[in-house]
């Protein structure tokens, strides 16, 4: 009945399909899963998107093993599946899960130790 634009219920602006939060108020749209924040603009993309809605800014990063690029919201290559020593922290606002809060929590699946092994594997 409304048509196909709908608009941010915090400020009124008008949702930009490709973000996940309205790039005004910062009110996170309701459905679209959460991406990578853009590196240039700031704005919040929607998940798996290689670049920006806004300034098309690059949202991707080159895998260390097969130089694949992979979104920045993915955590490992979606390429080799090698896992990302570094993931990305723009964009995570720290509501979640603050560095050092969980200590032990994160070892075990620690992407860069996985990653380390395979490499020593590879070089021996
Ligand atoms: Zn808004
Ligand atoms: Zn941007
Ligand atoms: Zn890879």
């Amino acid at each position: 009945m409304a048509g196909n634009v709908r608009l941010c219920g915090q400020c009124g602006a008008a949702m930009i399909l490709g973000l996940a939060a309205c790039p005004f108020c910062k009110l996170a749209y309701p459905g679209v899963s959460r991406g990578a924040a853009c590196p240039g603009c700031a704005h919040v993309n929607a998940s798996r998107r290689t670049e920006c809605v806004s300034c098309k800014h690059d949202l991707t990063r080159a895998c260390a093993r097969c130089a694949a690029r992979s979104p920045l919201d993915m955590v490992a290559c979606w390429h080799c599946h090698a896992p990302f020593c570094h993931p990305d922290p723009t964009g995570w606002t720290g509501s979640a899960t603050a560095p050092g809060s969980q200590p032990g929590a994160t070892t075990a699946h620690d992407p860069c130790h996985v990653l380390s092994t395979l490499d020593d594997i590879l070089k021996s």
